[in-house]
């Protein structure tokens, strides 16, 4: 009697492995519609979804002090390495842990480890002694904030690279009252300058918010309180730098860190998703400074479950398996990255629809990313518009 019990389990196995099969992108089963035919609901858009995808990423940063020559506050160097220390680690600290936001409409989003990190290159801290004076200055007829060709001489040849620069103030500027006593930066490309912070007396973690926004404008964020910044899950709000008893800055007000805040501490699903997207992407900034994920790293987490319509804005790596459970639908636009033996199943009266993109596969995965169950639609551009 055991013999048949055998027999029937290896049977029922046997048909359940033929129910599932692999989809290249040339496969004949996949239905060909103008994109223009193509439609997604709003709110199908899942930045969650995307934030939970995400794996670990490490920028690469390299910090330079600007000592200017008679200058009373430069910086000591001992004094330099410390704060960096501080600052990098209270900065790593905050990106895993993220924080929720305090301001939103509707529900709030959840939170995310943001799965970015600052390392540091060798050496880690750059001193560069200069004979003329080189400060920072904000506003005014002397205002350089925006300059970097001084600065880009320490950094020619560096792309792959962050570079942060610390700076001073001009002492006249402060005199004069043109310049606050307070902390500032401004990111473009791959150089951020900070400013203030020796002057400030704070320790380095204080300066955590700062440096973070900044690495959040060098991958792709923008600012997030008029709501341009292309993310819905960033409410738009006076930009508050902290609650007032009364008036337009009474609170709640914003601790994201995409605004002037006295926090910059809450990072958005889909703020987290536009860094990573960054750092997928080809010729972006983003992409240079970004150490490259490596193959040997195991991915972990239990399969995502589509159980609606969903939408990934890609590029994306597939560190999960997703199931797309039937009557559900998965849009997904953009690259599939592969960097383990992962896969979306397609399950019988599922759909997914995939309106452009390529699978990418950097780590030699044997089988396609896609395996759909007898049953389960598959729907992509017409041929003439496919991959970008
Ligand atoms: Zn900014």
């Amino acid at each position: 009697m055991w013999r048949f019990e055998y027999l029937g389990l290896g049977l029922l196995l046997f048909f359940a492995c033929r129910s599932i099969s692999y989809v290249e992108l040339d496969d004949e089963r996949w239905v060909e519609i103008p994109y223009d035919d193509i439609q997604i609901a709003a709110e199908a858009v899942d930045s969650e979804l995307y934030a939970e995808l995400a794996v670990q990423r490490v920028v690469r940063t390299q910090f330079h002090v600007i000592h200017t020559a008679g200058l009373s506050s430069n910086y000591v160097i001992e004094d330099a390495e410390v704060i960096v220390r501080d600052l990098l680690a209270a900065a790593n600290e905050r990106l895993r842990t993220n924080a929720p936001m305090s301001l939103y409409d509707g529900e709030p989003p959840a939170v995310y480890d943001s799965h970015i990190q600052i390392a540091t290159v060798s050496p880690a801290i750059v001193h560069h002694e200069l004979s003329e004076q080189s400060y920072f200055i904000k506003k005014g007829p002397k205002a350089n904030r925006y300059d970097r060709k001084t600065l880009q001489k320490y950094t020619a040849g560096q792309d792959s690279v962050l570079h942060v620069f610390l700076m001073a103030f001009d002492p006249d500027e402060l005199t004069s009252g043109r310049q606050k006593k307070e902390t500032t930066g401004i990111a473009f490309g791959n150089i951020i300058k900070l400013a203030g912070l020796y002057e400030s007396g704070q320790p380095g973690w204080a300066h955590a918010g700062l440096l973070n926004h900044e690495i959040g404008h060098a991958l792709g964020l923008k600012h997030s309180w008029n709501r341009s910044d292309g993310c819905d899950d960033t409410p738009r709000h006076p930009n508050c730098w902290v609650p007032t008893a009364d008036g337009p800055c009474s609170a709640p007000t914003s601790n994201n860190l995409m605004d002037y805040n006295a926090h910059q501490a809450a990072i958005t699903p889909c703020q987290i998703a536009t860094m990573h997207r960054s750092m997928l992407q080809r010729a972006t900034v983003g992409s240079q400074i970004v150490e490259p994920m490596r193959c040997d790293e195991a991915d972990e987490g239990e399969p995502l479950k589509i159980m609606t319509e969903s939408a990934l804005d890609g590029p994306l790596v597939l560190s999960r398996d997703i199931i797309i459970e039937s009557d559900a639908t998965l849009h997904i636009r953009g690259d599939i990255i592969r960097r383990a033996d992962r896969h979306i199943t397609v399950k019988k009266g599922a759909t997914i629809i995939w309106h452009w993109g390529e699978s990418i596969d950097h780590c030699n995965m044997l089988s396609p990313v896609i395996r759909a169950q007898k049953g389960g639609v598959l729907i992509k551009r017409e041929k003439s518009q496919w991959s970008l």
